[in-house]
């Protein structure tokens, strides 16, 4: 399981690099995204992304009143959802790495009159500028396979969950029914980087998206890597056949 997390730390999509050059350029990719990235969710899944999203909160059921971490929140999707599961009664902070998918994010949450209860902070998956035990819950949606140390990203979610918390991710996994495997690779490798190309004029940002979920460990895997990093009753819920998933554990 180590071999996993250390491979994940060398791996620009199909590309080796040093480890201490990846998250720059991750950064890159998503300062090139920016402007355009959720159009081109919409686009790249027709939709779809919105149902894995919803099932994310779903499976959270958030509470009133709770105080909610979103890391990798970019452009704010997870966050607007909790906080109209809760009527506006959270504090959510989203924290992302990279300030041009904040400020997408702070713009919608402005034009949707979301002004209370959601921070906006810039910050590292893998040293999360957050106290100990300081949130009640930790999202992170199609954000880690994007962090160079995935095992230092877990310890984080860890490290500010109050005991008793809620850890989930949502994020690309393998698919489990093989017969997609053709259509699948196709759509992938082929479609998701012309896309890139047609309406971002960037294939090669779709092409490391589509790469670096290739990359990433398997459902059983990455559940060892979340209960390696201290998490209990972990779980997995597979999504439009293994497309995706979430994983779920809990601090105690
Ligand atoms: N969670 C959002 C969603 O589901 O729409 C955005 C997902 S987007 C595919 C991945 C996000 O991860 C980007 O906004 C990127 O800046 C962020 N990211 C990449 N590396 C990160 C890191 N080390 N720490 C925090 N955020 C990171």
């Amino acid at each position: 399981m180590k071999d996993a997390a250390d491979e994940l730390a060398r791996s620009f999509g199909y590309e080796m690099v040093d480890p201490a050059e990846k998250a720059t350029k991750v950064r890159q990719v998503f300062d090139r995204v920016a402007a355009r990235y959720d159009l081109m969710n919409d686009l790249m899944s027709g939709g779809v992304h919105r149902l894995w999203k919803d099932a994310l909160v779903d499976w959270l059921a958030p509470r009133k009143g709770l105080t909610h971490l979103d890391v990798a929140g970019g452009t704010g999707d997870v966050a607007f959802r909790i906080m109209d599961r809760v009527g506006g009664e959270a504090a959510i902070a989203v924290c992302d790495i990279n300030h041009a998918m904040l400020e997408v994010g702070r713009d919608r949450a402005i034009d949707r009159g979301l002004v209370h209860g959601l921070s906006w902070v810039t910050g590292d998956a893998m040293a999360l500028p957050f106290k100990d035990k300081s949130v009640d819950s930790y999202t992170i949606a199609f954000g880690i396979r994007n962090v160079t140390h995935i095992d230092r990203a877990l310890g984080e979610a860890y490290r500010v969950l109050k005991p008793g918390g809620r850890f989930l991710c949502l994020e690309f996994s393998r698919l489990i029914i093989p017969q997609l495997r053709p259509i699948y690779d196709q759509y992938s490798l082929r479609m998701i980087p012309a896309m890139g190309k047609l309406v971002a004029g960037d294939a090669e940002s779709y092409r490391y998206l589509v790469e670096s979920i290739r990359r990433f460990p398997d459902q059983k895997t990455f559940a060892g890597l979340i209960g390696r990093a201290g998490f209990d009753l972990v779980k997995l819920r597979n999504l439009s056949g293994g497309i995706a998933a979430i994983h779920s554990g809990w601090r105690l």
